[in-house]
């Protein structure tokens, strides 16, 4: 019971023991301050490709990964019976699942509740990614999802913002990175910076 009070506590107390009395709490006027709580997030997941085996496993690693959008105060639940849906499907799939957006056989996408990506782009990345294919699922998981969760690319009209922010750094997880890296080094997590929209 002694050792579990405050410093402060013990230096009141009688240094020699000939009382019993425990001298009354102190009281203290710190508040208790706790964390926001995260915005969870439910999805399934499908696989509608064929021949790429560990796609759920991958999304949910990547999607429960703490330095992605956890990072942000999200917490992305996977759930069978969830409303939101992230779906690898073949390019054709895709441009459907797309519309009116054109992927022209080539681009994952969001869309409403549903995130759509290119099968074929899953399977080999893009010829402009620098990184391995693991790291290209992270970006690409992570980007399309990132729409989800209502982030916007940078340079989408916001002054001060762009895609590569800090030259030769890697580029921000929202920037459009299958297209658009620039000889910039890929960023697959999404790297939470301050006020998100754009990060
Ligand atoms: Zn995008």
């Amino acid at each position: 019971m002694l050792r579990a009070l405050p410093l402060l506590l013990l230096a009141l107390l009688p240094a020699c023991g000939r009382t019993t009395q425990e001298a009354a709490p102190v009281a203290t006027t710190t508040p208790i301050v706790s964390p926001a709580p995260p915005l969870v997030v439910r999805y399934r997941v499908e696989d509608r490709s064929t021949g790429t085996p560990g796609f759920a496993r991958t999304v949910q690693e990547v999607l429960t990964d703490t330095r992605g959008w956890q990072r942000a105060g999200f917490a992305l639940v996977r759930d069978d019976a969830a409303p939101y849906l992230v779906v690898l499907a073949e390019a054709a799939e895709v441009d459907t699942l797309c519309l009116p957006y054109d992927t022209v056989g080539t681009y994952s996408c969001q869309n409403g509740p549903v995130v759509a990506l290119n099968a074929d782009r899953w399977r080999t990345a893009t010829p402009q990614w620098t990184g391995d294919l693991a790291t290209y699922h992270q970006m690409l998981v992570n980007h399309e999802v990132g729409h989800l969760l209502g982030q916007h690319h940078p340079a989408s009209g916001r002054a001060g913002e762009s895609q590569c922010p800090v030259p030769g750094r890697p580029a921000l997880v929202m920037s459009q990175q299958s297209t658009e890296l620039d000889g910039l080094p890929a960023e697959p997590l999404a790297a939470a910076r301050g006020g998100l929209p754009g990060g």
